[in-house]
């Protein structure tokens, strides 16, 4: 089972240290000792059986360690950039979260459904931004943080290195481009079961460049 460390708000991949004592005792009591760090940022705990996920679950969610939000839109990669990383050209965590928190207050993280975002805080991509559905790239311009946008990149077996969208964005401008993108995909796409990157794949990046940018991205496109 993998254990979410995604807390809405919360610094993506972060745990205390109660909790870390309490993952390893969870994998001592219902596994076979062994707990795996996943390049999402999450915890795996494997070798659990199924009669004992309820007991598991409660535990967990005792210790804030239950939000339901694996392969959703606030399950987030986001490298530590500007806050912790020498190396950065701009913040990264922050936008994270305040995404996270956006759309929790919207409702519309389930409806979204299936969408990995990951953000870099600077070109060297820690955060894994080129092969996000959605990537964000932090950088410097003039001093100033400013955010490139790309669309479509895919870390599976159908791999695709993201679409850059267009010009870059200021720090303030990150979440509501995201939630124009967004609205854009819940308008276009056939129904519910048609996830984020299938719409992209089945329609191209005019209609979210023009959700970005306006109509004026229709010529450019
Ligand atoms: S992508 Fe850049 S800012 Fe982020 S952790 Fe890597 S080096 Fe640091």
């Amino acid at each position: 089972m993998t254990i979410s460390l995604k807390a809405h708000g919360q610094t993506p991949g972060d745990a205390s240290a109660d909790q870390m004592r309490l993952m390893a005792d969870l994998a001592e009591r219902y596994g076979y000792g062994e707990l795996r760090i996943s390049h999402e940022q999450n915890v795996i705990l494997p070798h659990v059986a199924r009669a004992d996920l309820p007991a598991v679950h409660a535990e967990l969610l005792r210790a804030g360690l239950a939000t339901a939000n694996v392969g959703l839109l606030s399950d987030i990669i986001a490298c530590p950039g500007m806050d912790y990383c020498a190396l950065a050209t701009a913040r990264s965590i922050p936008i994270a979260q305040e995404l996270a928190t956006h759309f929790q207050a919207q409702g519309l993280e389930q409806d979204i459904g299936a969408l990995k975002i990951k953000i870099s805080g600077c070109i060297n991509a820690c955060g894994h931004h080129h092969v996000g559905h959605i990537g964000i790239l932090g950088l410097d311009r003039a001093g100033v943080e400013n955010y490139q946008i790309t669309l479509g990149g895919d870390g599976t077996e159908t791999a695709a290195i993201g679409e850059r969208a267009g010009p870059g964005f200021a720090y303030d401008e990150v979440v509501p481009a995201i939630d124009r993108i967004l609205r854009a995909y819940l308008d276009l796409r056939t129904d519910g079961q048609e996830s984020f990157l299938q719409a992209y794949r089945r329609l191209g990046a005019q209609p979210f460049k023009i959700a970005l940018y306006g109509e004026g991205a229709r010529d450019a496109a």
